[in-house]
């Protein structure tokens, strides 16, 4: 082999690296871009604050993958729709609640086994006629045994009869 012909082979060798490498630093720019593009968008849906999405993005911006590995530790765990879910669903828990906790007519405590209230006298329950158990005048069915309410002969009202709020 000549000393030209080597020569040669080492140029063309040389190109296959730099080209190999730029393939590769292209490709790494590539996702890197797409990491913070990706970030962006997700801290977003998280927080509403703009120190933290501001914090997330520079992580991941200075130190790359490292820092996207560190985002997905930290970041918070819930979306912003996730946690709006939760309250919508938490509020309405406590309407049932409170809902069962006071009289629909004075809107004065009472308690869940109570068939009259006692401060304006409004009918709240009946007793189911099959198991004994009160059971809200509005409710089709007793949940405790399964007897229909409007089988049952209704008693006499001695108070005001409470219509459906
Ligand atoms: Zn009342
Ligand atoms: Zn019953």
């Amino acid at each position: 082999m000549q000393l030209d012909e080597i020569e040669q082979l080492v140029v063309e060798l040389e190109k296959f690296v730099r080209l190999s490498l730029t393939i590769l630093l292209s490709y790494m720019v590539v996702l890197w871009v797409a990491a913070i593009w990706w970030t962006i968008q997700d801290i977003r849906s998280r927080t509403t604050s703009l120190g933290l999405q501001f914090v997330a993005t520079v992580l991941v911006l200075v130190f790359n993958f490292a820092g996207l590995l560190l985002y997905f530790i930290l970041r918070p765990q819930r979306t912003l729709s996730e946690l709006y879910a939760e309250s919508l669903e938490e509020e309405a828990l406590i309407r049932t609640v409170n809902d069962a906790a006071v009289c629909p007519l004075c809107e004065r405590p009472m308690e869940s086994d109570w068939l009259f209230c006692p401060w304006c006298q409004a009918r709240l329950r009946q007793r189911c006629q099959r198991c004994e158990r009160p059971i809200l005048l509005r409710w089709h069915i007793c949940p405790y045994c399964g007897t229909a309410p409007s089988a049952l002969p209704r008693p006499a009202a001695s108070a005001r009869e409470l219509v459906k709020p």
